[in-house]
């Protein structure tokens, strides 16, 4: 069965295949689709609210089912900001040395024990029928005083686990505990019931 996912980003879909081709799902990005998307605003206050916003659309402008996720970073000193803007939390989209910049910043007074923070990733599927379902996985850390570390993206650099920054995680070590991980586990179990 081909399921449409409504992300360009050519290591979630990796992921997402790895995880749901042993259920009998084939992934197609959009491209491979042969669909032309429209650009989703994400104007949701929540990961899941994005996440369906997106999936939607995939759904509707596609007909095929639809997969789209949104996660971002949570951070209890900071009210959960930056939250759904994370991506966008320095100003422009996606510049990951402003974003953890900012959050340097934003944190500088705050002290060891005050800088507990999540990953959230939300994941949601969307049905021609108009069934859907949506799962959360998140993944609990620290935000340090330094940046360590080459791997991951975003924030991963600033994001510790047990004192290890998630930048220094090797791609799989990550897989088993992220948000997104999480999440996509959840995803797998959930949808066989659909299919
Ligand atoms: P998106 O869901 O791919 O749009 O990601 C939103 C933003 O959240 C990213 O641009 C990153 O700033 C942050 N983010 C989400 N997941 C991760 C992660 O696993 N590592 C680091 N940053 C992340």
């Amino acid at each position: 069965m081909d399921f449409l996912i409504a992300t360009h980003n050519m290591k979630k879909r990796a992921e997402l295949e790895r995880i749901l081709k042993p259920l009998g799902i084939n992934v197609l990005t959009a491209e491979e689709a042969g669909v032309n998307l429209t650009d989703v605003e994400e104007t949701g206050t929540t990961f899941e609210e994005n996440a369906e916003l997106k999936a939607q659309s995939g759904c509707k402008e596609s007909g095929m089912p639809c997969i789209a996720d949104d996660s971002g970073l949570m951070v209890d000193a900071l009210d959960g900001a930056p939250g759904v803007y994370s991506a966008r939390f320095a100003g422009g989209h996606g510049d990951d040395r402003k974003n953890n910049d900012k959050l340097m910043d934003c944190l500088k007074n705050v002290k060891a024990e005050d800088r507990t923070a999540k990953y959230v990733a939300c994941v949601c599927c969307v049905f021609p029928d108009g069934r859907k379902f949506t799962v959360r996985g998140e993944c609990h850390g620290v935000i340090g005083f330094e940046e360590k570390g080459s791997n991951g993206f975003g924030y991963d650099p600033l994001f510790y686990i047990d004192g290890r920054a998630f930048a220094e995680f090797l791609p799989e070590e990550k897989d088993k505990i992220s948000h997104r991980g999480n999440a996509l586990r959840k995803l797998a179990e959930e949808l066989p019931k659909y299919l």
